[in-house]
């Protein structure tokens, strides 16, 4: 059983039902839709074929719609290509229009307010870079200091300027409304700087009375990196996205802030994704390089929930063998290595947390085969999760919409029941007590899943008061 969890992103390669399938098939427990391109029929179409698909594999899936922010592009060239040349001087400037190689347009309104001369303008994942040199009219004048090709809507990085321009745009707005519509599971926001850039978002979506999913903080400014702890106070969980944060920052301190990033979201009880360039080759070719094998490795080992892959399934050419790859890539490392990861969570004196701390390690003391979690929110199942235990965790909600979130969570299947309350107490109005024989069935159904046999040792957990009391720890041979 695979623990560390696979996203894949969704996008014209694997928009269609045959290769959803085979991603499921391959491995994939989360799909991304990538707001930053493709219109909303394609991302309707690919959620109704996710959908589908998983439940036709009686798997489950969790789908994660992501929002753009202020992702900055330069528009369309006639051509669709111009060649910059080192040491050629051209003009920058705000607006929508067509590019040439005299004067190129960039998406963002504040171009000539927050970008100063001597800062670096980054072209196409920085492979292209000018320097600024001044205003002149209406625009910036820059110079080429690494020149090459540039396509038609490449993305932009101003590593040395501030952005000050609001994250969450009226495109945003509009993609969430449909997110929501559609039913995703998770919303990932873009370029979050700090506290407010979330807040902003919870305080429109209260306003127009919408029930947010949880939210994925993508880390990929360094000023996110600044902030970080009022960030993480505020979302369920973070993204170590480091397609941008790789740009923006210089690209031989990625390593470190990416453990860094990991430990102090698992402290926090948070979700943490790695993401982007993992099996980066494998969009062309059909086996990895030795590099990105040992990239999937240590993110695992860093203790990430969950790893993205990107362009890989999005438009490579082998979506399905990139995800049984990355699939094959964990399994190993989980079974095989001599560090398993560090369960960096600890409880703080919250009962919840001390309860699913406590299940893990009644688990690994009388070597039990399974934890099975008694859920409505998914929270506990998250906490023990947390707590990385060694056995198999089986979280078993009556809600629709948490039984798709919890594919997400490390080392957690989930499974759909609804709960049955014993009689006497529903009556009585007091806590709510599963029923004997309900529980009965869910030992059953953990048997039939092959985990354990009759005879072995098991463990429920709930933080709620489904077993009978509101924290209880039951160990319990099948
Ligand atoms: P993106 O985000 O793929 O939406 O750009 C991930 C990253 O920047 O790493
Ligand atoms: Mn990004």
């Amino acid at each position: 059983m695979r623990r560390a969890k696979i996203v894949c992103t969704i996008g014209p390669a694997s928009n269609n039902l045959r290769t959803i399938r085979a991603l499921l098939l391959s491995g994939m427990d989360a799909a991304r839709l990538n707001f930053s391109h493709g219109t909303h029929q394609d991302h309707q179409r690919a959620a109704g074929l996710i959908r589908s698909a998983a439940s036709a594999l009686k798997k489950k899936v969790s789908v994660i719609q992501d929002l753009q922010g202020i992702k900055i592009r330069v528009t369309d060239f006639p051509d669709g290509n111009i060649i910059l040349r080192n040491g050629q001087e051209l003009l920058v400037c705000p607006g929508r229009s067509a590019s040439s190689d005299k004067c190129i347009f960039i998406t963002y309104p504040r171009l000539l307010r927050d970008i100063k001369a001597g800062h670096r303008i980054l072209l196409d994942d920085g492979f292209l870079r000018l320097d600024v040199l001044g205003r002149k009219g209406n625009g910036l004048r820059a110079v080429v200091a690494e020149g090459g090709m540039l396509r038609s809507r490449k993305g932009v990085n101003f590593p040395d300027s501030k952005i000050t321009a609001g994250s969450f745009t009226s495109k945003d707005k509009a993609d969430l409304l449909f997110g929501v519509f559609v039913g995703v599971d998770y919303m990932a926001v873009s370029f979050v700087r700090n506290a407010g850039d979330i807040l902003i978002i919870r305080r429109w979506a209260e306003k127009k009375e919408i029930v947010l999913p949880p939210l994925i903080a993508k880390i990929e400014k360094p000023e996110a990196l600044e902030n970080i702890d009022e960030i993480l106070d505020n979302v369920e969980g973070i993204m170590v996205a480091r397609g941008d944060l790789g740009v923006e920052m210089p690209a031989e301190q990625v390593p470190v802030i990416q453990k860094r990033l990991i430990d102090l979201a698992n402290k926090r009880g948070k979700l943490v994704v790695t993401a982007t360039q993992m099996l980066e080759s494998m969009t062309h070719r059909s086996r990895p390089t030795r590099a990105e094998a040992n990239d999937v490795a240590n993110a695992v080992l860093d203790g990430s929930d969950a790893l993205m892959l990107s362009a890989e399934t999005a438009i490579g050419m082998y979506p399905a063998e990139s995800t049984a790859m990355m699939d094959r890539i964990i399994r190993h490392t989980e079974a095989e290595s001599p560090r398993s990861p560090e369960p960096v969570f600890r409880a703080s004196g919250r009962f919840s947390e001390a309860v699913a701390d406590g299940a893990c390690r009644a688990a690994h003391e009388v070597g039990a085969k399974a934890i099975v979690v008694f859920t409505r929110t998914g929270f506990t199942a998250q906490l023990v999760s947390k707590f990385r235990p060694g056995v198999p965790v089986f979280a078993l909600t009556p809600q629709d919409e948490v039984v798709n979130r919890l594919p997400l969570l490390w080392g957690i299947e989930s499974m759909r029941g609804r709960f049955v309350f014993a009689s006497q107490n529903a009556t009585a109005g007091r806590v709510e007590t599963l029923d004997a024989r309900f529980i009965k069935s869910v030992q059953k159904c953990v048997i039939k899943s092959g985990l354990a046999k009759k005879g072995d040792t098991i463990i429920f957990v709930s933080s709620s008061a489904f077993l009978g009391d509101p924290n209880i720890i039951r160990i319990q041979k099948l």
